[in-house]
């Protein structure tokens, strides 16, 4: 039988291939965009007036849409969600109540009309009331403590991606309805209002001032806005663009880096996109609360404070460079996003790979010394995965949960739970792979072309693909398919044979993931002879050869770490792959790093080969390289707490560390590259976890200092100093973090404290901290994140899963549209239990939405992974760290 079946296997493979591959996307046709609203009737032009009440956080709201009716219709299908319609009129005639129905589980507001309305220009006025939210989801409120003050004030925002506009005003929310936009609201005397648009009058009126906004250019719902309370601005100029940092009162000058690096990245993009930044104005808007990430609507982009605000008092340089970063990121999406977007949520990559890639891009050329491609990313969700962003996303991709860059999306609840690893970090991985593969000029003109034909309106990957295509005489989409419409990636063996020639053959790259269905890819293939200039070739087979390769030299592929492939050696490619390590560039040893930690965990390698490469590694200070190695020990250690394995691999990893430590040292050389200090705080924290004595005994020393003299701690180490403090903290010590993070006014300080106190081991100071949780002590998005913070951190992922279960309801409310799916289940993603998976499912199927089935699959797969996982390399690393003893 089984011989019989392999051939039909192989032709059902190629039929599916072919299905897969052939389904090919047209490009960009309003009629045929998916969406839930009828296209027979598009809104034009929107104009809306909200009176927000302060005193019980709800609003009322008015607005009037120019229709254009394209086919007589019955009824007008629009969006809205907790809105309440007290009257509606259709071109100055007021529609009876019974004509108005609003569904709440559809999210549509459904006006039945008298008579058919027949096709051209048409007026809708509404008339609704809605509320101000706790979390970020539509128009929301934020309390904080001012600057300096430290009084308690009370500010608004609003947060609309991916659907949530439909909150604040009934509209056609779905990105391919694109109308103008011109907001008024009403705010108290001393506010200042931001939206996209500047100012265009504001007059006094009862109970404040009315501020109307000048009308925006045909745009998607999401990407309204609108920011008011005590704020403060610093400004300047670019050309005809006026570009200003908005923060709560009192921290408007620590906007200033921020303001420089807009300045800096606008002129970069300005050039590289060939058409200029279209709108009069760029605010970036920091806020205190709501959310925890940024938000690129159109003029007006909105950050959590602490990713846009640098205090040079209390800010460290990964903050500097994370500023950045997210700056180069939102701003990208001033282009691609706003001005040119995607038809419909099953193309989010065009914005957000695009934008992730874009931003790598333009920081990097600014400030090399970054190695922006090699940097650790933190997340601000401390369940997600930590690690180079190409590398976060591989590691989900090689699961059987993984799913295509392009995927299906019918759902809201789907919509917002696109914004995954593999939306932003595989879409701007494939997006480099495919830079570097078409040359840099080439694909900017592409750009470029794509652009200027798409600018103010919608596009599907075809059309990127198309303009490509054109630009490098390439069929592009044939190479891309493979990667945006399957799942996946692909690994590459390497063998060399007697007769000098090197085999190479390709196939699906799998973890935790049997008889995954086999698949194809077109790889853009770079590899060099170390020493030699690096060759390129595109591998389209599933076998290739290379010739001419010298037996006695080592052969590098994936140049650079920039494929976004892995490859397997055959053991004389390793050996003399092992020998040539100094002479590879730092990009190189990193990528063989991270290959040979993925092989591990897909059953392909045992642990020994990572550690023979770390251990042969030439001493450095480099950052990326020893971040990668603290990477993996830690993951280690969290695998193996409190096993009887901990003890000896703690050791083990300390005398890995440990003589990077002693170069560096505790204190900050003058002159030195401030990678280095940011090393130091890594191998600090590090060194922490794995229980170094002398680590633990003088971060308990500078945190004594720290208390009678804050400036005495630099910033760049107060983050890992007190999280060790934390770790090992008694009640009293944790009191005393907890009093610092309740006292001061520093976003970036108090994280650093609450991040200590969920470091806390201590069974009962673990319980103290989760309740803060739940109190309002903590911006929402933080709060809640506090909690998975204790689940990774604490050693005690039960407890915090048991303090969750408890509390659910109250911890939802707290959580943006974007988190609410992964939420619960991501708290499952420390166990190494298998039981856990199990009632991971049960809880799910009582008392989770249906919306959160893709992340429940995702968490029970983590799970098993993790407890296979930690059965085969205990028993591994013993043998490695044992047989190391007796040598
Ligand atoms: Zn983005």
């Amino acid at each position: 039988m089984p011989e019989m079946r392999a051939p039909l296997l192989a032709l059902l493979v190629l039929f599916l291939l072919g299905s897969l591959v052939g389904a090919v996307e047209k490009p960009f046709n309003f009629n045929e965009t998916p969406g839930k609203l009828p296209k027979e009737v598009v809104p034009t032009e929107y104009v809306v007036r909200i009176v927000p009440n302060l005193e019980n956080f709800t609003f009322t709201g008015s607005e009037t849409v120019k229709l254009n009716v394209r086919r007589p219709v019955h009824q007008l299908i629009l969006n809205a969600l907790e809105l309440k319609i007290e009257a509606a009129s259709l071109d100055g005639k007021k529609l009876p109540v019974s004509a108005i129905k609003t569904d709440n589980e559809g999210e549509l507001l459904t006006l039945t009309l008298p008579s058919e309305l027949m096709a051209g220009d048409h007026a809708l006025t509404l008339h609704f009331t809605g509320k101000v939210n706790q979390q970020g989801q539509g128009l929301f409120y934020m309390r904080y403590q001012e600057q300096g003050s430290g009084a308690r004030k009370v500010m608004l925002g609003t947060q609309f991606e991916a659907t949530d506009a439909r909150r604040l005003f009934p509209c056609w929310d779905e990105p391919a309805f694109r109308a103008r936009f011109q907001l008024t609201v009403v705010v108290p005397e001393n506010w200042l209002a931001v939206s996209n648009m500047p100012i265009e009058s504001e007059q006094k009126t009862t109970g404040g001032k009315e501020v109307r906004f000048a009308p925006t250019p045909p745009m998607s719902s999401y990407l309204n806005v609108f920011v008011a309370g005590e704020l403060d601005l610093i400004e300047s100029q670019v050309g005809p663009t006026r570009i200003r940092v908005v923060a709560t009162k009192g921290k408007a000058e620590q906007g200033r880096y921020a303001l420089e690096a807009s300045a800096q990245i606008l002129k970069y993009y300005n050039d590289y996109f060939g058409v200029p930044y279209p709108l009069p104005k760029l605010d970036q808007i920091a806020i205190p609360g709501g959310f925890g990430g940024a938000m690129e609507n159109w003029g007006g982009i909105t950050y959590y404070e602490s990713t846009l605000l640098f205090d040079p008092k209390n800010s460290s340089a990964e903050t500097r460079q994370d500023i950045y970063e997210v700056i180069a990121h939102e701003m990208a999406h001033m282009w691609f996003g706003d001005l040119v977007t995607m038809a419909w949520w099953d193309n989010l990559w065009l914005n957000e790979g695009f934008a992730s890639w874009m931003g790598s891009k333009c920081t990097e050329h600014f400030n090399p010394q970054w190695e922006v491609w090699l940097a650790r990313k933190l997340p601000r969700d401390p369940t997600r995965r930590t690690g180079i962003a190409k590398e976060a996303a591989m590691e989900g991709d090689a699961r059987s949960t993984t799913h295509p860059i392009q995927q299906r999306v019918a759902t809201e609840a789907e919509a917002n739970s696109a914004f995954d690893d593999i939306t932003y970090k595989k879409g701007q991985s494939f997006l480099r792979m495919l830079e570097s593969f078409l040359g840099e000029d080439t694909f900017r003109d592409g750009i470029q072309q794509y652009i200027a034909a798409h600018k103010y309106s919608n596009t599907t990957t075809a059309d990127l693909w198309n303009a490509l295509s054109e630009a490098s005489h390439k069929s592009v989409d044939d190479i891309a398919a493979g990667w945006t419409e399957q799942p996946g990636f692909p690994v590459v063996s390497v063998k060399r044979e007697s007769d000098g020639k090197i085999r190479l053959s390709q196939e699906r790259f799998t973890v935790n993931f049997k008889n995954a269905p086999p698949l194809l890819w077109q790889i853009p293939l770079t590899y060099s002879v170390v020493g030699e200039t690096p060759a390129a070739l595109l591998m389209t087979d599933k076998t290739g050869v290379l010739e001419n390769i010298p037996a006695d030299r080592a052969l590098k592929l994936n140049v650079k770490g920039a494929g976004n492939y892995r490859v397997e050696y055959d053991d004389p490619s390793w050996r003399l792959l092992l020998k040539a390590l100094p002479k590879l560039g730092v990009e190189d040893r990193v990528n063989l790093m991270s290959d040979a930690w993925a092989l591990i965990q897909a059953g392909r390698a045992p642990v020994s080969l990572y550690f023979g490469i770390v251990e042969r590694l030439p001493a450095s200070t480099d950052l990326a390289e020893r971040e990668e190695m603290i990477e993996v020990c830690l993951s280690i250690n969290r695998l193996l707490t409190g096993t009887a394995a901990c003890e000896e691999f703690q050791r083990y990893a300390r005398s890995l560390l440990r003589p990077t430590f002693g170069t560096l040292g505790w204190e900050q050389k003058p002159g030195e590259p401030s990678n280095n200090g940011r090393l130091r705080a890594s191998l600090i924290g590090a060194l922490g976890y794995l229980n170094d004595p002398e680590i633990i005994s003088g971060c308990r020393e500078r945190f004594d200092k720290y208390l009678a003299n804050p400036a005495s701690l630099p910033p760049d180490l107060r983050g890992p100093v007190l999280a060790v403090v934390g770790r090992y903290a008694d009640e009293k010590t944790w009191d005393k973090l907890h009093e610092l993070g309740l006292e001061t006014t520093s976003s970036e300080n108090k994280q650093n404290d609450y991040n200590a106190l969920a470091c806390a081991t201590d069974p009962e100071l673990v319980k103290k901290t989760l309740a803060i949780a739940l109190t309002d002590e903590l911006p929402t998005s933080r709060a809640v994140f506090l909690v998975s913070r204790v689940a990774r951190d604490s050693g005690h992922s039960d407890i915090a899963w048991q303090f969750a279960k408890a509390n659910m309801k109250a911890l939802l409310a707290k959580v943006d549209a974007a988190g609410a799916n992964r939420y619960a289940p991501s708290l499952f993603n420390f166990f190494s239990d298998s039981s856990r998976a199990d009632e991971l499912k049960d809880y799910a199927r009582k008392k989770l939405p249906p919306a959160t089935s893709a992340d429940v699959a995702k968490a029970v797969d983590e799970i098993q992974f993790r407890a296979e996982f930690k059965k085969r390399l205990t028993s591994q690393l013993h043998a490695w760290i044992d047989g190391k003893g007796q040598q």
